[in-house]
């Protein structure tokens, strides 16, 4: 059960941009992904939830294959896209309603997550009104609205402000407390403060796998880590 990922490939024309992943995340892993830009992150995440076809390899998702399964696994999965792509002409209880109808779930759903992710406030808005923070708290608000157990976020904090990166952490750790989570970011602090454990990919590979504790213990901190392994 959980995740399990076998001998991944994937490539866009000649440029190879998974050789061979494999892991596998247990129920209730939060589990950071990091790598230097191109090493793979998001395409590991987009081949995960099914958004794209990987060329080899197996992907399971408590035991249902993604290609074979594409219904089951979706609905067991939350996803929120790199640079979280809205629909900024339209109001956020109205984008919410949209997401409700689309992954089939009852409209109560909306006014709770809305309260979760602290959106109650802007929820008559419309998406394009919101600063970036808020347009990530709706991000957020549709990756769970159908409770899925697995969370796919990919840079959530990216551009945002430093109040925006910490709020935005305290709600995915609210989030994150029953769920299994993988989570891409540029940013260590993000990793210590929300994960447990590390997967780290360069060039396509998974080149490290370990605990905060086990790379506590070999390196002065995360930084210094991704800096050796990936240089
Ligand atoms: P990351 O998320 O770690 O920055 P990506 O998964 O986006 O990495 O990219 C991995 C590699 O695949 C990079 O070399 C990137 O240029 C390439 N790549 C990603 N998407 C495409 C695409 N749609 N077409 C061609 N090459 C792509």
């Amino acid at each position: 059960m959980g995740i399990i990922i076998k001998d991944l490939t994937k490539k866009y024309g000649n440029q190879l941009a998974l050789d061979k992943v494999s892991f596998s995340i247990k129920n209730g892993e939060v589990v950071g992904l990091l790598g230097p830009n191109g090493a793979g992150k998001s395409t590991l995440m987009k081949s995960i939830t099914n958004a794209i076809n990987p060329d080899t390899g197996d992907i399971l998702i408590n035991d249902f294959h993604v290609t074979n399964s594409p219904i089951e696994t979706k609905k067991m999965i939350g996803f929120l896209q790199e640079n979280n792509p809205l629909y900024m002409e339209m109001y956020v209880k109205e984008y919410l309603e949209f997401v409700t109808n689309v992954r089939e779930v009852p409209k109560t759903k909306i006014d709770e997550v809305i309260e979760k992710v602290g959106l109650t406030k802007e929820k008559h808005k419309k998406i394009q009104q919101l600063s970036k923070g808020y347009k990530q708290r709706v991000g957020l608000a549709q990756a769970i609205i159908s409770s899925p157990e697995i969370l796919i976020l990919d840079e959530p904090t990216n551009g945002l402000d430093p109040n925006q990166i910490l709020e935005i952490r305290d709600v995915i750790r609210e989030i994150g407390k029953e769920k299994t989570v993988i989570l891409s970011t540029h940013i260590m602090q993000e990793v210590e403060a929300l994960c447990s454990r590390v997967i780290l990919l360069n060039k396509g590979k998974v080149i490290a796998d370990q605990t905060i504790e086990e790379f506590r213990g070999q390196y002065s901190n995360l930084e210094e880590a991704f800096h050796t392994l990936t240089q």
